[in-house]
């Protein structure tokens, strides 16, 4: 039995041998609690059914709990100065592929179809770089695969954004994307205290779970989230001044959004944060015709 990555002297010592320092740049804060990234893997439920897919993994610390577990670990970290540090670390373990790959630049499908057998339940873990926290989310529940379940790190605020209703202030684009269909749930915080170097925010591990589909769906996904982007784009101004701005504010399309907002029964006055999953796909369906 060897030390976890994720002790804290043993992660000191990986640091020092390879004069590595945490790039800020990059999101780097390595997590050096052993039991909180067991708690990640067992939040995630990880069997040897499930192949798992990580993003950042840094110096191996969660990719080694997931691989105790898993039946596959596919795990992409953008940073080629951690990839000796990797070789090593991870060395003990069979089932890891690592890539050295942009998460928001690589084709993913691509990458997972050559590197996991399809005959496994496909689940997200990790604990995300928080300046890109965002369009990791938003990319992974665009892309084509299908995902079972996504459990990530990220910064607290971040986390009660996902989980946000209709009308509060927190609630955004980045709700609305999420919960088209996943359901939310924060399972547990995780202290700046965690964390070698230290973050100036607290975090929090969401687990995001499929939902059972809205009584109506979006006929194209790709129109639901530019709508639901474009509503968003100025949270204080209304409704129609933010649908004029995606479509110009010509009297043809001021006349034709009058009628999509009368059919739906939604005043144009209102403010984009009140208005819920059903109202945007149903308001993307009636904007394509
Ligand atoms: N998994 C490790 C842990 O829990 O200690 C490290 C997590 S650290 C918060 C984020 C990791 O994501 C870093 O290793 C960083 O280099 C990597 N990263 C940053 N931007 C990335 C990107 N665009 N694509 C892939 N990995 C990225």
């Amino acid at each position: 039995e060897h030390i976890d990555i994720a002790d804290p002297i043993r992660t000191r010592a990986i640091l020092e041998r390879y004069r590595l320092n945490a790039k800020k740049s990059l999101g780097q804060n390595f997590l050096t609690r052993p039991q909180i990234l067991k708690d990640i893997v067992a939040a995630a439920d990880i069997s040897d059914a499930d192949d798992v897919i990580e993003v950042g993994p840094g110096i191996g610390a969660l990719t080694e709990q997931l691989a105790r577990h898993a039946h596959h670990v596919l795990a992409f970290e953008i940073d080629e100065n951690l990839l000796d540090v990797l070789d090593e670390t991870l060395d003990p373990y069979e089932n890891i592929t690592i890539v050295n790959a942009d998460i928001l630049k690589v084709d993913l499908p691509k990458v997972v179809a050559e590197n996991l057998d399809g005959n496994h339940t496909l689940k997200i873990v990790a604990n995300l770089p928080y300046y890109i926290t965002t369009p990791i989310l938003k990319g992974l529940l665009q892309s084509s695969l299908k995902l079972d379940q996504i459990v990530v790190m990220m910064q607290k605020e971040v986390a009660d954004r996902l989980n946000a209703q209709p009308g509060n202030k927190e609630y955004g684009s980045l709700s609305v994307a999420v919960q088209l269909d996943m359901n939310v749930n924060v399972e547990f915080e995780v202290p700046r205290t965690a964390f070698m170097p230290q973050p100036n925010v607290d975090s929090a591990i969401v687990k995001l779970t499929k939902r059972e589909p809205w009584p109506v769906q979006p006929n194209s996904r790709d129109a639901f989230f530019k709508t639901v982007h474009a509503c968003f784009a100025h949270r204080r101004k209304t409704l129609w001044n933010n649908l004029l701005g995606m479509y110009g504010k010509t009297p043809e399309v001021k006349e034709s959004l009058t009628k999509v907002l009368e059919k739906l029964s939604i005043k144009p006055g209102i403010r984009p944060e009140r208005l819920t999953v059903v109202d945007f796909i149903r308001l993307t369906n009636e904007l394509e015709k």
